[in-house]
């Protein structure tokens, strides 16, 4: 499995010895080893805080081979971005690869726009030099510590194991909770719609963009892939959706991150993550 794992590091410009490590990290063993973690231990209490650097950054003591950011889409969801950030921190050390957390979060009160926060974080991700993005859910738990969270050759949808739809896959072309994909994958692609406001057909635009592009998507075995997702009330679903969809592939170059606006209204460096807020 390793071996299909696309290997990719940030270099960045005012630190000399990050890659100074003499042992390389053993990702074989993380995969070997991997096992349900999803317990009180790892769920409570953040541990070796000290170790994360400010923006919610991680870097392991042994020489990476890969480095991701994961972008995750927010507005009024508190406790469960708390829950998150605690769990995530303690599953990811695990795993010994470079990462950081972006938490994009949309301060209008326009419906919530899930896609165009992706575009976004993913922005500021490769400005920041990751060759790897996790767009990644807030409410979504990995279970199985194996779910190795760097990029694939393919893009690959990582919460197919979800116990929501007990644990299967509700449709096969299900791309949406948690996907990786490369920085250039998701910039061949223009990134995702900007005109999805409010819940639903998101994902599957940008499934949609992947096939007439024919870049085919990958899973890992569902042993590796079962992921919890906390409670929460549905969303009110965008009526236009499913017009948007029909669409979908003629409108892909003129709607993506070639005709992302937005504006910043604020970047600030947490203890755990790293907060853009935006508005749309
Ligand atoms: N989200 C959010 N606030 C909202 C709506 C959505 O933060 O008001 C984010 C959050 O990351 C959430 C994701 O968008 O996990 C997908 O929304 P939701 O969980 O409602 O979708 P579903 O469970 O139906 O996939
Ligand atoms: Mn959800």
């Amino acid at each position: 499995m390793e071996a299909s794992l696309v290997p990719g590091t940030v270099k960045y410009s005012n630190v000399t010895d990050q890659q100074e490590h003499e042992i390389d990290c053993d990702y074989a063993e993380v995969i070997d080893s991997s096992r349900y973690i999803y317990d009180v231990y790892h769920r409570e209490t953040i541990h070796h805080a000290e170790q994360i650097l400010s923006g919610g950054e991680f870097l392991p003591e042994c020489r990476h081979r890969y480095s991701t950011a994961i972008i995750v889409p927010y507005r009024d969801r508190q406790d469960q971005l708390a829950a998150f950030l605690n769990y995530i921190h303690n599953y990811l050390r695990h795993q010994l690869i470079h990462y950081r957390i972006f938490v994009v979060e949309q301060s209008d009160h326009k419906p919530f726009n899930r896609a165009m926060l992706f575009n976004i974080g993913a922005k500021v991700a490769v400005s920041y030099g990751y060759p790897c993005l996790i767009l990644h859910d807030v409410d979504l738990m990995p279970l199985n510590s194996g779910q190795i969270y760097a990029c694939s050759a393919s893009p690959r949808h990582m919460s197919s194991a979800l116990d929501w739809w007990r644990f299967h896959l509700p449709y096969r072309t299900l791309f949406g909770g948690v996907i990786a994909i490369t920085s250039l994958q998701f910039q061949e692609i223009n990134g995702m719609s900007n005109l999805y406001y409010g819940w639903g057909g998101e994902d599957d635009d940008l499934f949609e963009r992947l096939d007439v592009s024919g870049i085919h998507i990958c899973r890992f075995d569902p042993a590796y892939s079962e992921y919890t997702m906390l409670k929460h009330k549905q969303e009110t679903p965008n009526k236009n959706r499913l017009a948007l969809l029909r669409a979908a592939s003629v409108r892909m170059n003129i709607d993506g991150l070639n005709t992302l606006r937005y504006k910043e209204v604020e970047r600030r460096m947490h203890s755990l993550f790293t907060h853009i807020l935006v508005e749309t």
